[in-house]
């Protein structure tokens, strides 16, 4: 069984050494999506070390109950069965989804539970059938995936992918239904079949991106879920033409990261709207030359930018979640030729009402998930954009903390929200 291939990259973990103790050097990354904020110091942890029968013992953060702490506990890690991977991960950040979920106020609740999707790891061992990837590859794992049969990963056009797509209900593995976390027997459950807020994980391997070992691990992480959403939303799906204005509404991790593709697209104008006029000053880092608060108007904010832009901007890229806002995104644009993306998450019982002629005169409105990005195919690309120094993430990422104090960065967030 190739399962049983546990030669990691780590010395640490080789050999049968039991309860070894050693001094590990960890990152942990946190990022944001509203907040905007990222915190990254080095860290030492110590940890337990042990295999058996392929089994790790590693230190895991678990959230045992919704709105609680979580707690660093030594987790059992099963070998990865067919399809599988079991990824060592290096760095991880905090996105606003696993404090959601972890709160728990708007879904049903699923724990003991392992958070954390956004990460930066090595290929520690691979299940049986896994032939595109091997141990020692450095990788990206993804909340959503590539399975590469379905008709969605068959169409050029599509990244929802049938089989991998993003699932937040289900804490268990798709072949078995079953976690490969436990603790004495207790099974631990996944999260968006990443959980990365440990040391090793095990994941489709349809949902782990392989990506140039050169790039540092520590800032490429981040490109798991909200940079590259909002990248995408504008790169690949507003796709804004050289010296055009564009509109982002909602200037947090994934507004910005908009505005870095809009930057990266050579916008000539990129206007930011958002209800906080703290963010302006970081927004202009990301490319945004002018700032619109709906609150200084008493007017709709579509009146305002038409005005400022004789009659519309070119593209608008809404990642707010508010259905005003996406409204607002929409009107905006020039008739004629614009183009409104939404990549907010709306609430349950939101409807997006315009009126139709504003559809006739030639404005497009458009979704996109994951910023149209195929994880398995398209990621690679993304990270040689930053390898190319023509992205820039640096300027993501404002707090590092060490993964044993894993509490702090919720605490980070939560102030921030
Ligand atoms: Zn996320
Ligand atoms: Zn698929």
């Amino acid at each position: 069984m190739s399962s049983s291939n546990t030669a990691g990259q780590d010395d640490t973990f080789r050999g049968i050494h039991t309860f070894k103790h050693s001094l590990s050097k960890q990152y942990y990354v946190f990022s944001c999506f509203r907040a905007m904020s990222y915190l990254c110091l080095w860290f030492f942890f110590f940890f337990l070390g042990q295999l058996i029968d392929g089994w790790k013992c590693i230190a895991a953060a678990v959230a045992w109950e919704a709105g609680k702490p979580l707690v660093i506990e030594e987790v059992e890690v099963a070998p990865p069965k067919a399809m599988e991977v079991r990824l060592k991960i290096l760095f991880t950040s905090l996105c606003h989804t696993d404090v959601y979920f972890w709160e728990a106020k708007g879904q049903t609740p699923l724990f003991p539970r392992i958070f954390g999707h956004e990460a930066g790891g090595i290929v520690e061992s691979v299940g049986e059938g896994v032939t595109d990837l091997k141990p020692g590859d450095h990788v990206l794992p993804v909340f959503t995936g590539e399975c590469k049969e379905c008709q969605h990963c068959k169409s050029e056009e599509s990244n929802m992918c049938d089989l991998l797509r993003i699932n937040t209900d289900r804490g268990v593995m798709l072949s078995d239904g079953k976690s490969r976390f436990s603790i004495n027997g207790q099974p631990i459950y996944h999260f968006v079949g990443t959980s990365t807020f440990s040391e090793y994980t095990v994941v489709h391997v349809g949902c782990v991106a392989k990506i140039n070992p050169a790039a540092p691990l520590d800032k490429v992480c981040v490109l798991s879920c909200g940079i590259s959403t909002g990248l995408g939303a504008t790169l690949n799906v507003a796709k804004p033409k050289k010296g055009s204005t564009v509109a982002i509404f909602g200037l947090g991790a994934v507004g910005l990261a908009a505005a870095e593709g809009a930057r990266i697209a050579g916008a000539s104008r990129i206007i930011g709207v958002d209800l906080n006029a703290k963010r302006f000053d970081e927004a202009k880092k990301f490319g945004v030359t002018e700032f619109v608060n709906p609150k200084d108007h008493d007017k709709p904010v579509q009146e305002v930018i038409a005005e400022m832009t004789g009659g519309g901007v070119d593209r608008s890229v809404e990642c707010t979640g508010s259905i005003n806002a996406m409204i607002s995104a929409f009107e905006c644009v020039h008739d004629g030729w614009g183009i409104a993306v939404l990549v907010g998450v709306p609430n349950k019982d939101d409807a997006f009402k315009t009126h139709p002629m504003n559809i006739l005169n030639e404005r497009t409105l458009k979704g996109t998930f994951f910023g149209n990005y195929k994880p398995r195919s398209d990621l690679p690309s993304v990270v040689e954009r930053y390898m190319n120094k023509e992205l820039e993430l640096e300027k993501f990422i404002t707090h590092e903390v060490p993964f044993s104090e894993i509490n702090k960065a919720f605490e980070f967030m939560l102030k921030e929200k």
